[in-house]
């Protein structure tokens, strides 16, 4: 059965801990600009909410990579981007409705979720989250 992150907005308090573990399991650095899931911050409405890929069923991403760098794992449906292939031609960002393809000019690639593909007992950005 495909799987996809499910957010619930209302309890998250913008703690950042998701960014983090996310950052942490797949680069070793805490650094929330390498996270794969971002809190966007509604400063008028005083919330966060946070999002990341969908691992939507029409994977535009996938479809428009020229290399296809972006596979879809059989085991959970994640997209899952192959990085010794990707060009970082950014293609797949333009294709992504949702803004959650995301290129990273120090590797000259691109990042997205694919739910800890490879990391066992992931996403840990849902077990790091202390709200759930
Ligand atoms: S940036 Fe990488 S994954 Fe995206 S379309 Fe180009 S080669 Fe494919």
């Amino acid at each position: 059965m495909a799987k996809a992150l499910n957010f619930i907005i209302e309890k998250c308090t913008g703690c950042h801990q998701c960014e983090l573990a996310c950052s942490a399991v797949h680069t070793g650095a805490f650094n929330v600009e390498l996270s794969r899931i971002r809190i966007f911050i509604m400063e008028d409405e005083n919330k966060n909410v946070p999002y990341a890929c969908l691992q939507c069923e029409e994977a535009w991403c996938m479809h428009a990579c020229p290399v296809e760098a972006i596979i879809e794992s059989t085991e959970t449906g994640a997209k899952v981007l192959l990085d010794d292939v990707c060009v970082g031609c950014k293609v797949c960002t333009i294709a992504c409705p949702y803004g959650t393809v995301v290129y990273h000019p120090d590797s000259g690639k691109v990042v997205k979720c694919d739910l800890c593909e490879g990391h066992e007992e992931g996403p840990y950005c849902v077990s790091s989250w202390p709200s759930r």
